[in-house]
């Protein structure tokens, strides 16, 4: 039991049981936490009102019940990230783009947050998912080209833009 009430080593502010050593390919069906969303809504109004204290809580009940509801996922990274704990933010992040891989922001995010920590290789794979999502976002091709000059493939990365 003690295990199972200690905070995740990430810094995510789940337990463990509920981030890093949980099993998400055994999660539950989409759209079993429906009546989290309430929760999910306040976090993420807490969060846009800076009551930092709340959106935590609120993010941190929610997905002790429901590890991937999307919300919750999203406001407790946007959280991390502005008290810059990076190493919390890539776990989240990670977990964000591997549940829903069509969502533009958070893959643009996760290539940026890569590409800042000099894991290039991985950035420029996220950076192709994002042109995919959205061909004609400028801001994907942006990355993209960014990451490809960061990789010493100039040319390639003027090229994609
Ligand atoms: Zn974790």
């Amino acid at each position: 039991m003690a295990v199972d009430i200690q905070a995740c080593a990430c810094g995510s502010g789940l337990r463990a049981q509920r981030c890093c050593a949980y099993d998400f390919n055994n999660r539950p069906p989409p759209g079993s936490a429906k009546q989290l969303l309430p929760l999910v809504e306040r976090a993420a109004r807490a969060f846009e009102l800076k009551q930092f204290d709340v959106a935590e809580q609120l993010a941190l009940e929610v997905l002790e019940l429901a590890q991937s509801q999307p919300g919750a996922l999203s406001t407790l990274y946007r959280l991390r990230r502005a008290q810059n704990k990076l190493a919390a933010v890539e776990v989240l992040l990670r977990r964000f783009v591997w549940l829903y891989p069509n969502e533009i922001g958070p893959t643009c995010e996760f290539a940026l947050l890569l590409k800042q920590t000099g894991k290039l290789a991985q950035a420029e794979v996220h950076a192709r998912n994002a042109v995919r999502i959205a061909p004609t976002n400028p801001g994907a091709h942006n990355l993209m080209g960014m990451i490809l000059t960061d990789s010493n493939r100039p040319r390639v990365g003027g090229v994609s833009l």
